[in-house]
């Protein structure tokens, strides 16, 4: 080891002893990014049926429920960051989207949640239920280089990239699985579909602990029926709330 390197290491132990190395996915939560998917050029699903007015975009769903999870979080816990990464029907691509979960500033020793909202479809018609999907564990991520915010460094700056992975799966599994035990009772009416490990970009690249829920199928009949009725939205959005708030 150089003596230039000697010296950044000595500071770095001086700024970061090891009392402050806790897991940075353990601090109390004070921060939610709230994504609805898709939106302008890009609708998602979208399917028409004799009791909608016209053909309705998962896009526009999915607003409205990040909407009124935003609206009931702001209420229960008035001092959660709650960002969400679309306001309107504008296209936002999914590196962006990353991009903001892992450059909003955190509060000193308090950890963030991305949660992205859709909804499904699929060639069959006869499928249904909701899912939970989770970030595949083999897949890396970096948590420190030119854009992390200078105020989350702390957090990270103690731990190996090895050990930072670790504790992201690990959290991010807490998170499903509080997520999928929260749903299946506030959701009653669905099916549970479980928990699964996806391969997806805002999973991959958002850098913080993630979950991204299909709350149902556009592409089925009763499920359309329930989806593009307000009441069902807000129960749906009750529950996510409650989720939420059982990982802080
Ligand atoms: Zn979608």
């Amino acid at each position: 080891m150089n003596r230039g390197a000697l010296i950044v290491l000595i500071l770095l132990l001086t700024l970061c002893p090891v009392s402050a190395k806790q897991d940075p996915f353990s601090y109390p939560m004070s921060t939610v990014i709230l994504d609805a998917g898709h939106g302008g050029r890009d609708p998602g699903a979208s399917a028409s049926y004799s009791f909608t007015d016209g053909v309705v975009n998962e896009s526009d769903l999915v607003l409205d429920i990040t909407k009124r999870v935003f609206a009931l979080l702001s209420i229960e816990q008035p001092s959660l960051n709650l960002v969400m990464t679309r306001l309107d029907d504008t296209y936002i691509s999914l590196a962006e989207r990353s991009k903001i979960a892992y450059t909003t500033a955190l509060a000193p020793q308090s950890s963030p949640l991305f949660v992205s909202i859709h909804i499904n479809s699929a060639q069959s018609r006869e499928a249904t239920g909701f899912e939970v999907l989770t970030k595949r564990q083999e897949k890396r991520v970096t948590f420190l280089d030119e854009h992390t915010p200078i105020q989350n460094i702390p957090l990270f700056a103690p731990f190996s990239a090895l050990e930072l992975n670790r504790l992201l799966n690990q959290r991010n599994l807490f998170v499903a699985k509080t997520f999928e035990d929260v749903l299946s009772s506030g959701m009653n009416t669905s099916r549970n579909r479980g928990i699964k490990e996806r391969d997806l970009y805002v999973l991959n690249a958002s850098r913080i602990p993630s979950v991204l829920l299909e709350l149902g199928f556009l592409s089925n009949e009763d499920e359309a029926r329930n989806i593009t009725s307000p009441a069902w939205r807000q129960q749906v959005a009750f529950a996510i709330a409650k989720a939420v708030i059982s990982c802080m």
